[in-house]
């Protein structure tokens, strides 16, 4: 197949989640799969790859822009993957990726440059993989403006929900932008609550969607975890698919990770605890055999950080120490650094973005916290699990589908799990994997080889999203034959 995966983000090229990790790890599975698979996303300012290729121009609201179109690659073992840049300097070339003010113009943009690039470079795609509200004008123009052109017509499009929160939500103006007519501003199209929403676009126009777990793929027709599209969502529940997100482990492997104090696999755990001394020296705590509970995430609402400041001091009674490392709302950098200054010598707060330290606490610590709100696939738990770091984490989304808890199911447990969103619930998921590790190292060393021998690789799912693709293929053909 011939496939386009269009994004915002990619590793190694740009990341602020785990968005980027997919849009990195996917297409290299693809790949080896014998596909012809290639990726788009936009040049911002930090990315210093990518050749010129070519420029072209993209008419927006009347006048026309230029999209320069830069060309760079990823290794899938011997084959490179070609990696497209969209380039325009007023709209990327700016200190970050995301929150500006003509953030809809932007990705209006990049939209139309990825649909505009494809008959340059001579690539006909059998099917365009979009990902989250960035992408989602890409089926909405590919049918409203492409449909009556032959090299357009039979492309299939595939969207992916990475997060239901994030939708891309803008002023009745932006439609003139878009080149669109008044039509479109009703709620069976873009109108949401008096705006404009892009990831309705996506929704509503893609031949098929997914979201990245079986569990979240049916919460989001809920009206709890809907964001207020869950009505939408369950008309197109039999378009609608949950296909969990896989990991590198070329990437994440403590075998070879070179940003390890100490490399170590299954057999040779006991080196792990240099990466346990090496990050609390490096992070100025005390040295020791303490247990070492870690966090990374965006620091945001959806990540349950509330309910860890409220069992923090808890957690310090117990021995351990606690290191945190991450970046976003200002409200929650200032809650955690208040907490540093309270116990300086066993607790550290990063506050920024490091993929460098954040591998190290995968590997230093002994337990790591994920207690999201929601969480549709998550991917801090399945790097923990890679680094024989043992996961406690909600039950909710992708949460729910790769951890089971330990206390209830000692034969299988890979982790520790709590429902109730409750400052008591996570605190009892804590302590009862903070007592297994002092109480008995044994069961607990056994814990750490089980989560490192699991498989959360891209092997299994990378065929479903190929299944996902041909069926979208087959899709469009039919409704092509029947517009005959
Ligand atoms: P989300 O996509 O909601 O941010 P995920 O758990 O799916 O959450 O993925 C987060 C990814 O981003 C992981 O690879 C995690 O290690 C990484 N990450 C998050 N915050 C930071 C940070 N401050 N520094 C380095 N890596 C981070």
């Amino acid at each position: 197949m011939k496939i386009l995966i269009a994004a915002s983000e990619m590793v190694p090229f740009a990341k602020t989640g785990g968005l980027a990790d997919v849009v990195g790890s996917l297409p290299k599975a693809l790949a080896k799969l014998g596909h012809d698979v290639r990726v788009v996303i936009p040049h911002y300012k930090q990315i210093t790859e990518g050749r010129y290729l070519t420029d072209l121009p993209v008419p927006m609201d009347g006048h026309l822009e230029t999209a320069i179109i830069r060309n760079a690659s990823i290794k899938a073992g011997e084959q490179e993957i070609p990696v497209y840049l969209v380039d325009n300097y007023k709209f990327f070339y700016r200190d970050h990726m995301y929150c500006y003010v003509d953030e809809g113009e932007r990705f209006n943009f990049f939209c139309k440059s990825v649909l505009a690039m494809l008959p340059y470079l001579g690539f006909q795609p059998d099917v365009i993989h979009c990902n989250d509200w960035h992408t989602a004008l890409i089926p909405l123009f590919l049918k409203v403006r492409f449909m009556d052109e032959p090299f357009y017509r039979g492309i299939a499009t595939v969207f992916t929900i990475h997060n239901l929160q994030y939708q891309g939500r803008f002023n009745k103006s932006i439609l003139k932008n878009l080149g669109l007519e008044d039509k479109y501003f009703t709620p069976e199209e873009l109108e949401f609550y008096g705006e404009v929403n892009f990831m309705k676009a996506g929704l509503l126009y893609a031949d098929l969607i997914n979201t990245v777990s079986a569990k979240y793929a049916m919460e989001i027709q809920t009206r709890e975890l809907g964001e207020g599209l869950d009505g939408l969502l369950r008309k197109r529940a039999l378009d609608l698919y949950g296909i969990i997100n896989g990991i590198d482990y070329d990437e994440y492997n403590p075998a070879t990770d070179r940003r390890l104090y100490e490399n170590y696999d299954r057999n040779t755990l006991e080196r792990k605890r240099y990466n346990k001394y090496g990050l609390q020296k490096e992070l100025n705590l005390v040295v020791g055999d303490v247990p070492v509970v870690g966090l990374i995430s965006r620091l945001v609402g959806q990540k349950g950080l509330d309910l860890v400041a409220e069992v923090i001091e808890h957690i310090l009674q117990m021995g351990a120490q606690f290191v945190l490392l991450g970046t976003g709302d200002d409200y929650f950098e200032k809650l955690f650094a208040d907490v540093k200054v309270k116990h300086p010598a066993r607790v550290s707060i990063n506050l920024g973005f490091d993929s460098t330290l954040a591998q190290k606490i995968y590997a230093g610590a002994d337990i790591f916290l994920m207690p999201s709100r929601f969480e549709p696939c998550g991917l801090g738990q399945l790097i923990s699990l890679a680094y024989g770091t043992i996961p406690v984490v909600r039950a909710t989304g992708g949460l729910s589908d790769t951890i089971t808890d330990f206390t209830a199911e000692p034969a299988r447990g890979n982790g520790f799990t709590f429902t109730d969103y409750t400052p008591e619930a996570l605190l009892d998921a804590i302590t009862r994997a903070i007592r297994l590790y002092y109480d008995d190292p044994a069961a607990w060393a056994q814990l750490m080889r089980r989560g490192m021998s699991m498989d959360f690789s891209w092997n299994t799912s990378a065929v479903k999203y190929l299944n996902l693709y041909e069926k979208a293929v087959q899709k469009r053909k039919q409704r092509i034959n029947r517009a005959v």
